[in-house]
């Protein structure tokens, strides 16, 4: 029986973890519940599961939260406030610690819990855009495993031969390609870009997903952050990472090796499967979710990306060459850019450029420690903030 602690168990992945391990309560006890402020739903889980604590960021629905645990008598612990997600993140009873944070926010307790030799099923990609090296270094210091849980990266790790270790480059493999869906704008036309609303980019037509997520996929910025997250996990340069558009999101990506051949893992698209194969790892659990039926699905189809329309693509893959502190910057400014689309205080079409601005402002450093990768996250959403004001000031 293993503890598992759920940072960001209110989302999209959060809620899945729980359909999955809710399944197996012979394997997982949940320890703690983490998430920002969404007390509903953080009550509903911990009357359903009883961790030992939940924590909420917001001191004051944690406050209300607080409340209600006491009265229904759910002897469940509550802590408020940033600093307690890593306090549940290294608690000695917590064997597995799923990083589903959305954002930077999710870096102190993902850095804690790998810190602390925690099993770490990570799905908070910014975290890795944003320190991977120094993410993966506390890995390989404490001997903390990572299992990837993005769809790409599971699928890249179930294709690796056996025994590859996230951090440790792989043998024999000539490239890594990500499959990217193409989101819900594949085939709009690039001068409808500008005017498509929050609602039809979160509207994705393969997989439910949290608002953030949802728009960088129909950015493609989420395949560029998916492109850097593969580096650090795969030790892999970015030249050696390809992107390939696949609309039916079956096939979750593919390991080239040097003699030609091609490995693929294939699932329905659902979240659940990466899950129950990181919670299950090295064995298979049941996830919940049917088998696929090729026949029904009847054809797969794949076709190169197009940069000119998604330009975020490729000020990723240049990002990812430059390295150093140019990754953390690009993942700042586009939180910044996404939260003011979502906002509906920038569109769609000039995403992009709001984070190229920030980027040619910049002069990549080294990332010595977190200070310089906090620093350049900070520089950068500072940054984006004054393009933003700067645009609504030209009008733009
Ligand atoms: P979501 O928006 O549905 O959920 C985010 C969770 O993080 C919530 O529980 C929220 O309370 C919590 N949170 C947000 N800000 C926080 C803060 N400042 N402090 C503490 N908690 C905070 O997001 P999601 O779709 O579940 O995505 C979570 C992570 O997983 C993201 O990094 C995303 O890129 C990654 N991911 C998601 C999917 C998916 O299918 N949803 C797939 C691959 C990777
Ligand atoms: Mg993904």
């Amino acid at each position: 029986m293993k503890g598992l602690v759920i940072l960001g168990s209110t989302g999209s992945i959060g809620e899945n973890t729980l359909l999955v391990a809710g399944r197996h309560p012979e394997r997982y006890r949940i320890v703690a519940l983490a998430a920002h402020s969404n007390h509903e739903t953080l009550f509903a889980q911990c009357q359903r599961f009883r961790p030992e604590f939940a924590v909420l960021v917001d001191r004051a629905a944690a406050s209300k939260f607080a409340a209600r645990v006491a009265s229904a008598g759910l002897g469940t612990r509550v802590l408020a406030g940033t600093e307690a997600l890593s306090t549940v993140a290294t608690l000695p009873q917590a064997d597995v610690v799923m990083a589903a944070i959305v954002g930077a926010a999710g870096l102190a307790p993902t850095l804690a819990a790998a810190a602390a030799g925690k099993s770490l099923l990570l799905a908070n990609k910014e975290a890795l855009v944003l320190a991977g090296a120094l993410l993966l270094d506390a890995a390989r210091a404490s001997g903390a495993r990572i299992l990837p849980i993005d769809s790409e990266h599971n699928a890249i790790f179930q294709c690796l031969p056996s025994g590859g270790e996230p951090g440790a480059a792989p043998r024999g493999v000539a490239r890594i390609v990500l499959t990217a869906s193409g989101g819900p704008f594949l085939k709009t036309r690039r001068e409808d870009l500008a005017s498509v609303t929050p609602e039809q980019a979160v509207a994705h037509p393969n997989w439910r997903m949290g608002p953030k997520i949802s728009v960088d996929s129909a950015t493609l910025m989420n395949k560029g952050l998916e492109i850097i997250e593969a580096c650090h996990l795969f030790s892999v340069t970015p030249e050696r990472v390809g992107v390939v558009i696949h609309p039916q999101s079956i096939v979750h990506s593919l390991v080239e090796y040097d003699d030609g051949s091609v490995l693929a893992q294939m699932s329905q698209p659902d979240m659940r499967v990466p899950i129950a194969h990181a919670l299950g790892w090295p064995e298979r659990i049941a996830s919940g979710v049917p088998a696929l039926d090729l026949v029904q699905i009847g054809r797969l189809s794949f076709e190169a990306p197009d940069c000119e329309r998604f330009p975020c693509l490729a000020l990723a893959q240049e990002a990812a060459r430059t390295g150093g502190t140019a990754p953390a910057v690009m993942n700042a400014a586009n939180e910044v850019a996404v939260a003011a689309f979502l906002g509906r205080r920038l569109n769609f079409a000039s995403i992009a450029g709001v984070i190229e601005s920030v980027l040619r402002q910049h002069e990549a450093g080294p990332v010595r420690g977190l200070d310089d990768a906090l620093a350049a996250d900070a520089w950068a959403r500072e940054r984006a903030h004054a393009v933003l004001t700067s645009r609504q000031a030209a009008g733009a």
